[in-house]
């Protein structure tokens, strides 16, 4: 397996990562199962979060004994000293080990957010003492915001960033990821396959293969999925004409409706999570039916029904996504999902 180095923090790290959301929705035996073909297949770069429920104590169990030339990557979603604290214990237990090689502040996707991140003595200033401590080896941040993303990686204060990127999601070929060879930030890509939106394995990862200094991190479930990546990543580079096709096939059939979760399209005045209803069909794909039928998506869900289609947010969307639209289809395939899923659990 290709090996890259990642940014700044000069780690060399394989350039096909495994992303730890939907180990989520298996067994504590398949998940470990899976996490170790993806060892044995030469993936050496672990990614998962504080907010992935299982993940990171499954993670942490598929890798003892076996710890030596991996990177493990994890984030915490808090905006507090207090919180990154709490959640950095939580993650070294859970995963088992006594050092983190890549702590990544979480979903930071506001100004404000990233403000508060850097504030004196603040959630960064924890971080620095962990590192200090060797119970963090490098810092980095996620994000869905383009004008966010590019603050934090001209702040200099982050060695790595986690973005959306996929040839749909194409837009961190113009700017971000330039932006990042200037500061020498690693760029890792969020959403290779666009949420579970594309499946078309091949096209997507030729696609992204093309540039040399990204690491990717499909979410994997399944053995036979890192399986038939692993393949691509080994096998010819180049497009073919007929999957040159495919591509454009699919970006001119998905385009049109494809939320970059970018949230320019708020506020909106029924307090509607936008974005996580336009992507609650990929959510479906990747999380267990408890968690996709409770808490914040439910609640998220239910708001989205009281949509007045007032269409504020249609003129604030850079995309021109017919989000009156995609929010009614969404709201109708939930409830039925919902009811069906009831009907099971009876
Ligand atoms: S059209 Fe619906 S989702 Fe959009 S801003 Fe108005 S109420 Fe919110
Ligand atoms: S609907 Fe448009 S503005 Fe809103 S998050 Fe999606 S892409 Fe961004």
């Amino acid at each position: 397996m290709e090996k890259i180095r990642l940014g700044k923090t000069n780690m060399m790290v394989s350039k096909l990562g495994f992303g730890g959301i939907p180990i989520q929705r298996l067994s504590e035996e398949d998940a470990i199962a899976v996490v170790r073909r993806c060892l044995s297949l030469g993936v050496t770069f672990i990614d998962t979060a504080n907010g992935y429920t299982t993940s990171e104590e499954r993670i942490g169990k598929a890798i003892a004994g076996r710890r030596r030339g991996l990177i493990l990557a994890t984030k915490s979603g808090s905006r507090s000293r207090e919180g990154i604290e709490k959640h950095l214990n939580l993650s070294l237990e859970r995963l088992a080990v006594d050092s983190i090689d890549l702590y990544q502040f979480h979903g930071v996707s506001t100004f404000e957010a990233l403000e508060t991140i850097l504030e004196a003595k603040g959630p960064m200033a924890a971080v620095e003492d962990a590192k200090k401590a060797g119970r963090i080896k490098h810092v980095g941040i996620t994000s869905h915001s383009m004008d966010v993303a590019k603050e934090a990686v001209k702040s200099g204060q982050f060695e790595t960033i986690m973005f959306p990127f996929n040839f749909i999601t194409n837009e961190p070929a113009d700017e971000l990821l330039p932006l990042c060879r200037e500061h020498d930030v690693g760029f890792i890509v969020m959403k290779p396959l666009a949420g579970g939106m594309l499946d078309n394995a091949t096209v997507a990862f030729k696609y992204l293969l093309q540039f040399p200094d990204v690491v990717m991190i499909p979410g994997i479930e399944h053995a036979w999925e890192i399986e038939e990546i692993a393949r691509i990543f080994v096998g010819p580079k180049q497009m073919t004409p007929a999957e040159e096709a495919e591509m454009q096939r699919l970006r001119d059939e998905l385009g049109t409706k494809f939320c970059r979760r970018c949230d320019y399209c708020q506020p909106c005045p029924q307090e509607i999570p936008i974005s996580m209803v336009m992507n609650s069909a990929g959510f479906a794909k990747r999380l267990p039916p408890e968690r996709l039928f409770s808490g914040w998506i439910s609640t998220g869900m239910e708001r989205a029904a009281t949509c007045t289609d007032c269409g504020d947010c249609e003129e604030r969307c850079p995309y021109h996504l017919p989000i009156r639209e995609i929010i009614a289809e969404r709201v109708e395939w939930y409830d039925e999902a919902r009811t069906q899923y009831q009907g099971q659990a009876v």
